[in-house]
């Protein structure tokens, strides 16, 4: 069986793989009881090895050779609205972020996939702290599983995660290997069951990973951080436009294989006096016109240091209505728990952000 993330655990001194790593496919090849085991550890989200009698032998081998080591929730911290910011701690010591978003009563998780960032977006808070590793599968996988773990436990009456956004730390498509894993584990219908359109990787452009989700990516929605229609000022946001031009990303994004009924979401930050003027809204329009384009506006989150600012809300309000002349379904994404700073673009588990000082 292949196995791709590999590490060695602190003190025990070998290589163990992760159970939080595989796919059902190789679990079922490895031993006879996958179905078993995906139902007891995603579905009934048991912590514990599973000793039930009618497990074989072949299973209980394999299993003692298999890590169900999760990322450790270090910190919690919630907010009025119910958002729930964990930092997780990983087994090198390095951190990630992770975020529930609630919604009437269900959340929906933003994910992590990278520790820090390697793309250094001039707006984003996490991009200040710099790149350090990929995140495994298991690694991302577990902000799942405990995440679900910490709300059955303490909000056992509003426990369901509806919604998976590869839109914490990180550059998903950086991390493409890792990240379509993930994907296909949450997708399992064995284990987390989660339905293709109900899970949506965010990039910011990374054009070699667009290349390769047209043919090996499962089905699931794609959102494009695009915040600006001319090359100058993306160049300025999101730097590794001076790499992979955006045109080419378009077009990428454009043709990813997915269902009928559905969308490419573009991003868009809105800056005050920078990118939210009409004739932006304009530009904007007539480049997705024609396209199966769902505009999400983000008002601006600030953090430690930021030289932008938000957009005023009348200003996005008018933006939206001059992209509704052009009949490119658009919405003004509602900014929540930002007082924790668990609002897009303010995640940074550097030390430094931890302590109350930007990095
Ligand atoms: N790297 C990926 C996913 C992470 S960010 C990407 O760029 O898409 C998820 C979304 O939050 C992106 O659209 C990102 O541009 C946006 N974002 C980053 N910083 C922000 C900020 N300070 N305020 C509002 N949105 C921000």
């Amino acid at each position: 069986m292949q196995v791709r993330s590999p590490r060695t655990v602190a003190g025990r001194g070998f290589i163990l793989q992760s159970f939080y790593q595989l796919s059902f496919d190789e679990l079922q090849a490895a031993c006879d009881s996958a179905s078993y085991l995906f139902n007891w550890h995603y579905k009934k989200n048991q912590r514990e090895e599973c000793r039930h009698n009618n497990i074989s032998k072949k299973t209980k081998l394999f299993m003692s050779g298999v890590s169900l080591d999760v990322p450790t929730i270090e910190r919690v911290e919630l907010s009025a609205d119910k958002t729930v910011k964990f930092l997780f701690k990983l087994h090198d010591g390095g951190r990630v972020e992770t975020v529930l978003i609630p919604f009437r009563g269900k959340y929906t998780i933003c994910l992590s996939s990278q520790v820090g960032c390697a793309m250094n977006c001039a707006f984003c808070f996490t991009g200040k702290q710099g790149f350090k590793r990929h995140l495994g599968a298991e690694e991302i996988v577990g902000q799942l599983v405990e995440a679900k773990r910490w709300l059955s436990e303490n909000r056992p009456d509003d426990h369901r995660i509806l919604n998976i956004v590869y839109m914490g730390q990180g550059e998903p498509l950086h991390n493409f290997d890792n990240v379509k894993r993930s994907a296909e584990i949450f997708l399992s219908r064995h284990g987390l069951s989660f339905a293709d359109y109900k899970i949506t990787i965010s990039t910011a452009g990374y054009l070699p990973g667009l290349e390769r989700w047209q043919k090996e990516m499962p089905t699931v929605n794609i959102a494009l951080s695009l915040h600006a229609t001319d090359r100058e000022r993306r160049n300025e946001l999101v730097p590794i436009n001076k790499k992979f031009d955006f045109e080419k990303v378009i077009e990428l994004a454009d043709a990813i294989p997915r269902g009928d009924r559905r969308f490419v979401t573009y991003e868009y930050v809105m800056i005050d006096g920078f990118n939210d003027s009409d004739h932006d809204a304009r530009a904007l329009g007539r480049m997705l016109k024609g396209r199966k384009a769902f505009i999400n506006l983000i008002p601006f989150n600030p953090f430690p240091g930021a030289v932008y600012r938000r957009s005023p809300d009348g200003r996005i309000a008018q933006f939206k209505n001059v992209l509704d002349g052009f009949h490119i379904p658009t919405t003004i994404r509602t900014t929540k728990g930002d007082e924790i700073l668990a609002a897009c673009g303010q995640l940074n588990s550097s030390p430094l952000a931890r302590e109350g000082s930007a990095p």
